[in-house]
């Protein structure tokens, strides 16, 4: 645990690092550097210690999933062990979401502590394959946990774990295509079976019956990084540092408008207003701030009455959002809510499989709506018809792909309605000084 302190900090923070423990350490991601911090420490107790009793510290801790879903991760391990058929572990590192960062610096420099959950977890579910799934553009990432595997392979750490009579546990990395829509934990099991990654719907759950029709735990590789401590610590532990609906640490990974962009690790509950100004500085120049995306693109903005909101499921639900993937992004004023629901709904359009016609051709009208009302060619009608696709698409969705990309568009006509009237009735952006190179808008900065 260390102190942080941004140079015009308003309020005293302390970053808690559980699963960002050590991520200063030189060569942490070796494995005789990793091991002379305690690392593989959780997996030899785990190794003495019966499926029940891990599942239970798990259960206790009351970790839940870091993707986004927050399922609780010892009911899926429980669910994985119960169902018929050989479990297989999955760490989901398909880190795709804009703003998202923290699963990239989680592989590069620690991959060893992603991977020693993941071993606890095939354990304790008796599997006897561990994927660790990459994101396509993640080089570095991919490079460390490919060294991670070999190292623990050489060292005997991985042939520790014979789950099945004979056979060693077998781990290897699965390097995803780049499709935002691959971290979905369904279509992430398409991609390794060699389909097009196109969700698919639920029941069964992935945990039942997932790849190969086998009981697949995917969890994501911030939720298998958390293992270990809870294991040497104590699932009570855990469960005291952070907010009662979601317990434990978050890693935020901060961007946007302020002065330290960077992941930082608060027990969940912390106030958002507490890690934007505190750790992440504050709004360069004073300038105030407009908006804030608090858990990643898929979840709806808040504005600056709200960010006294504690950072945790309940919290945010409160102020009409949600955690999401803990993606913080800052707008300050110099920033134009149609320009970014435009920006956004670009993204979606882009990432939508195709599935289904709602998130299809929805996502592709609004952009198409958007895009005219921040040129200022838009009318009236415009907003009815964007409140309309907002209304269908969630509803209208296999996945949550539908359900994100609605949520900044609703929100910010919900907040920021005025703002889309003065593009419709002015003709043009009223925060953005328009300069016409490649069709690009330039947000004018005011000298602090
Ligand atoms: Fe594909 Fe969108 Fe349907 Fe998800 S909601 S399955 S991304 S079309």
């Amino acid at each position: 645990m260390e102190n942080l302190t941004g140079e015009s900090m308003n309020q005293e923070i302390s970053e808690l690092r559980v699963v960002r423990d050590g991520v200063d350490i030189p060569d942490i991601h070796r494995l005789h550097v990793f091991r002379a911090h305690g690392g593989y420490a959780a997996l030899e107790k785990a190794l003495h210690l019966p499926a029940a009793h891990i599942i239970r510290e798990l259960t206790t801790s009351g970790l839940g999933g870091r993707g986004g879903a927050g399922f609780p991760t010892g009911r899926k391990w429980q669910t994985a062990r119960d169902a018929p058929g050989v479990p297989v572990v999955v760490a989901n590192g398909d880190e795709s979401e804009p703003g998202a960062f923290k699963d990239r610096e989680l592989m590069e420099t620690l991959p060893h502590r992603i991977l020693e959950g993941a071993l606890i977890a095939a354990h304790t579910v008796g599997a006897d394959q561990v994927i660790l799934f990459v994101r396509g553009e993640y080089d570095r990432a991919h490079q460390r946990l490919t060294e991670a595997v070999a190292e623990a392979s050489e060292a005997g750490i991985i042939s520790a774990l014979t789950n099945t009579p004979g056979d060693a546990v077998s781990v290897h990395l699965h390097r995803s295509a780049g499709a935002y829509i691959c971290g979905e934990e369904t279509a992430l099991i398409e991609a390794l079976e060699g389909n097009r990654p196109m969700p698919r719907g639920k029941p069964p759950f992935p945990a039942v019956s997932g790849y190969l029709g086998r009981p697949t735990v995917i969890n994501n590789v911030e939720t298998l990084a958390a293992v270990p401590a809870i294991l040497n610590r104590g699932g009570d532990w855990y469960r005291a540092l952070g907010a009662p609906d979601c317990p434990g640490t978050r890693v935020f990974s901060l961007s946007g408008n302020v002065r330290f962009p960077g992941n930082y690790e608060l027990p969940t509950g912390t106030p958002l207003r507490a890690l934007i100004e505190g750790p992440g500085g504050g709004v360069p120049g004073d300038r105030a701030i407009k908006a804030v995306i608090p858990g990643g693109t898929s979840t709806p903005l808040l504005t600056p009455d709200m960010l006294d909101a504690p950072l945790s499921p309940q919290g945010l639900a409160t102020v009409g959002s949600a955690l999401g993937t803990g993606s913080v992004i800052v707008y300050d004023e110099t920033n134009c809510m149609v320009d970014l629901a435009a920006n956004m709904s670009l993204f979606y359009r882009d990432e939508s499989c195709g599935k289904c016609t709602p998130c299809r051709d929805g996502t592709h009208l609004m952009h198409e709506i958007l895009s005219r009302i921040e040129a200022g060619t838009g009318d009236r009608d415009d907003l009815a018809q964007l409140e309309r696709i907002c209304g269908y698409v969630p509803g209208g969705s296999v996945c949550g792909l539908g359900p994100a990309a609605v949520a900044p568009v609703a929100s910010s006509l919900r907040h920021f309605r005025g703002e889309y009237m003065d593009h419709i009735s002015g003709g043009h952006c009223p925060v953005f000084k328009r300069y016409e190179v490649r069709g690009q808008c330039f947000p004018v900065i005011r000298s602090p």
